[in-house]
């Protein structure tokens, strides 16, 4: 027992290793500390009621756990963080560190890996099982009120527990996804150390653009979504879109978010038809005009009926009949359909993020070891690092490697 932070006594708990959040990374990194230095090495201090509510929710509920193509070019941030851990954790120690723990994976397209039960549960479920084999208690509804460090170890301090540990190891994720107890409390313990994060963005996300058509909310198609600043092209994607009262969304969407609020003059031009070029299309537009008769149709056989009638009413042809359009409207619905555009407004809100761009970069750690370049034996991962990946299970990828690296880099 000791005087706390209001002179009450409080319950001292002393450690080796004190992980801060258990999400993915932190889960990850007490199990690697677990397995080196035994039962009662390692502690995991959760602010939630309980551990991996993120991870819960991931995949849709089914928990897309890692991608075999797991390379840097998958990848934004600080490359030399990114490197290291790639080089250091492939997609098959990943399905090694789960297979210790009994999860088994099952493989589905363009490399994305999910547990064979389907259930993100599952994950979760087993890692805190060998948690539990390990003797790695967790600590949860642990509010922090301060951390101290002393000469060789640190106090992380609640209302009632003391937690001394030697080292201590930063995991509490980025601001992405506030329902699911994200905050940016861990940016701040660090800034208290001397270490802040680059700028801080939402990533993954749906866009809001000043285009809103109301018709389309819940309309999908397959395309390519490209992004331009002003002239210049800086991205694009390929995949389902779906559209939305408020602008558009689907992976290929979230791929393409990070990069908008970096744009002085963002647009994006959604291509519906994109194995069709421009001229090709126009041809078979003129042969539609013969087929049917108002201009309101003229797409009826070709795209979804919503976004069809939303194409030719943004062009202004909804009160023509096929008769009336000239070959310059043809020209132009041909060009509307392969660059239907939504101008994005500026996004600050993480509430949809399912990532956070920005973070910890390497002027701040060692990216071997991720531990702290200034303060010895603190060490930080996951996504409060400056690294996020595309959709497809690489940012849980990075997560967990991140964390088992801190796990095998404590000494
Ligand atoms: C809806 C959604 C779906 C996603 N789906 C996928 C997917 O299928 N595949 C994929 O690769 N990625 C997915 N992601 C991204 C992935 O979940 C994250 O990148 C990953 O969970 C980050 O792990 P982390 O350990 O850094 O943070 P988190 O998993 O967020 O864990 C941080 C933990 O720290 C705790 N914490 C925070 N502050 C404190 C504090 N002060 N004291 C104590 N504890 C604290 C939090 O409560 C939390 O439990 C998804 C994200 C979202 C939001």
């Amino acid at each position: 027992m000791c005087n706390g932070v209001d002179g009450e006594f409080m319950e001292i708990k002393r450690v080796k290793i004190a992980v801060i959040g258990g999400g993915a990374s932190g889960i990850a990194c007490a199990i690697t500390c677990g397995e080196r230095f035994g039962k009662n090495s390692t502690v995991i201090i959760e602010r939630q009621s309980r551990v991996g509510k993120k991870i819960l929710a991931t995949g849709n509920g089914r928990c897309n756990i890692t991608n075999r193509n797991a390379l840097p070019e998958h990848y934004h941030g600080d490359e030399k963080i990114i490197k290291s851990v790639l080089e250091k954790f492939s997609p098959n120690d990943c399905e090694k560190f789960f297979a210790r723990m009994g999860v088994l994976f099952r493989d589905e397209d363009g490399g994305r890996v999910y547990p064979y039960s389907n259930q993100a549960s599952t994950v979760l479920d087993g890692m805190r099982m060998y948690c539990a084999k390990l003797g790695v208690p967790e600590i949860c509804d642990f509010e922090i009120k301060l951390i101290k460090k002393h000469k060789d170890f640190f106090s992380v301090i609640s209302q009632n527990i003391v937690i001394q540990a030697e080292n201590i190891v930063f995991a509490t994720g980025s601001k992405a996804s506030p329902s699911l107890g994200a905050n940016d409390s861990g940016y701040s313990f660090l800034k208290d150390f001397g270490i802040t994060s680059t700028t801080l963005k939402p990533a993954l996300c749906p866009i809001h653009a000043k285009e809103k058509y109301k018709n389309l909310k819940g309309v999908r198609s397959k395309g390519t979504v490209t992004l331009f600043d002003g002239n210049q092209k800086i991205i694009s994607r390929d995949g389902e879109i779906q559209f939305t009262d408020y602008g558009i969304s689907g992976i290929c969407v979230f791929d393409i978010s990070r990069f908008v609020s970096d744009c002085k003059n963002p647009k994006i031009f959604v291509d519906v038809m994109k194995e069709y070029s421009e001229n090709h299309l126009c041809d078979y537009l003129f042969k539609c005009r013969k087929i049917f008769t108002n201009a309101d149709d003229i797409l009826t056989g070709t795209l979804n009926k919503k976004l069809a009638q939303v194409i030719v009413q943004v062009c202004g042809f909804e009160k023509k009949s096929c008769k009336e359009l000239s070959e310059n409207d043809i020209k132009k619905l041909a060009h509307t359909v392969k660059h239907f555009t939504f101008t994005p407004l500026k996004n600050d809100d993480y509430s949809y993020a399912q990532v956070c761009a920005g973070g910890i970069s390497s002027k701040y750690v060692y990216p071997d070891t991720l531990m702290s370049k200034s303060v010895k034996n603190l060490y930080i991962c996951g996504e409060l690092l400056d690294v996020d990946g595309e959709c497809g299970g690489y940012n849980l990828h990075f997560a967990f490697g991140s964390g088992i690296i801190v796990g095998k880099s404590i000494k």
